[in-house]
């Protein structure tokens, strides 16, 4: 594999920046965001809000943090918010609502394709009584382990949440992709939340950053905890050029990654050892038999393919994988399954 380049499946957050990119960052014009003096971290903000349909936007270096500045401007101590079990905000960013927040999350199931029931949501809404936390927000995914939340059942959930005093925020991490997948503007797919987090550093392929977009108030307050959560950043236009860079040119380009993973997804569930999830967007699920595992990370790596192998595995496809890349990831599964043997 010498002269090929590494095929790296594993995530979405492995991309490069292009040239392109690289180029925009070393021209950008900076000063110290802390006192508010980046004009690139400020067309950012601006840019970005208007895009999405907001008001205000910020920056910050991580979707963890925007996700927590959200949380903690939305609830304070003793509130709680309405979370899927499977979700981010609640499953992988450390317990940092509760840890940090002192905001208690109440977990719901969430159903196969990712949604939180509605009678669910209204069940775990807690009366005001000096028993129980105070049921603040509800927080949604989308997309949620790469399916797409359809826009009924967001408007319905949503419509519900404000129906019944909460507040509303999105875990919009890859929202662009929810967006580019059922050919609806940014502005549309964000109907129904009040704020929202999105990742600039996953398929859009900057190298670092994510925005909090909400009303003015909101975001003003959002600065406060972004500042002692210590997101306070100095000349960080060199990294807004690049997340400006990814909003203006990589969201359309994401139906290229949807379409290499379903076409990924079908050369691999030609293979009968495997069984394959059919995906939404640019993520989906491979059962592997238990025993391949092991042999088979070595076999992909040796192929030149940086792939999380397990039982259970999650692929996904972004602006580093072409449709050459897939073409040679389905030759090499095909090519160690001919001879695998249970
Ligand atoms: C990646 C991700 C985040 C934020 O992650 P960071 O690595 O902190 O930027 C939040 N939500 C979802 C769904 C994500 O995939």
């Amino acid at each position: 594999m010498s002269e090929q380049h590494w095929i790296d499946l594993r995530s979405d957050t492995v991309t490069q920046p292009s040239q392109a990119m690289r180029a925009a960052m070393a021209a950008a014009e900076v000063g110290d965001d802390v006192y508010g003096d980046d004009p690139t971290v400020n067309r950012l903000q601006d840019y970005a809000a208007d895009l999405f349909g907001y008001e205000a936007g910020l920056f910050a270096p991580s979707g963890t943090q925007t996700n927590l500045i959200a949380l903690m401007t939305h609830c304070g101590r003793g509130d709680e918010y309405l979370v899927g079990q499977e979700a981010h905000t609640y499953k992988y960013e450390g317990g940092g609502a509760a840890v940090l927040g002192s905001i208690q999350p109440q977990p719901i199931a969430n159903q196969p394709d990712g949604s939180i029931l509605l009678s669910d949501i209204e069940a775990y809404i807690k009366p005001d009584d000096m028993h129980f936390a105070r049921t603040r927000l509800l927080a949604l995914e989308n997309t949620i382990g790469g399916r797409v939340l359809g826009q009924d059942y967001v408007a319905a959930a949503t419509a519900l949440a404000h129906a019944k005093g909460l507040a509303t925020h999105l875990d919009g991490a890859r929202v662009c992709n929810a967006a580019v997948k059922q050919g609806l503007s940014l502005r549309e797919v964000m109907q129904g939340f009040d704020t929202v987090s999105v990742c600039l550093s996953k398929g859009l392929g900057a190298p670092v950053g994510s925005v909090l977009l909400g009303p003015k108030g909101f975001i003003e307050q959002g600065k406060r905890w972004r500042k002692m959560l210590g997101g306070g950043m100095r000349q960080a236009g060199v990294i807004a050029a690049a997340a400006h860079y990814a909003l203006e040119h990589n969201v359309q380009r994401l139906a290229q990654d949807h379409e290499n993973a379903a076409t990924l997804a079908r050369g691999l569930g030609e293979i009968d050892a495997l069984s394959v999830s059919a995906p939404q967007t640019n993520i989906f699920w491979l059962d592997v038999p238990a025993a391949a595992c092991a042999p088979l990370r070595k076999a992909l790596a040796e192929q030149g393919i940086r792939a999380t192998v397990g039982p259970r595995m999650r692929i996904v496809t972004h602006l580093d994988v072409s449709a050459a890349d897939v073409a040679r990831t389905v030759a090499a599964f095909q090519s160690f399954f001919k001879d695998w043997r249970a």
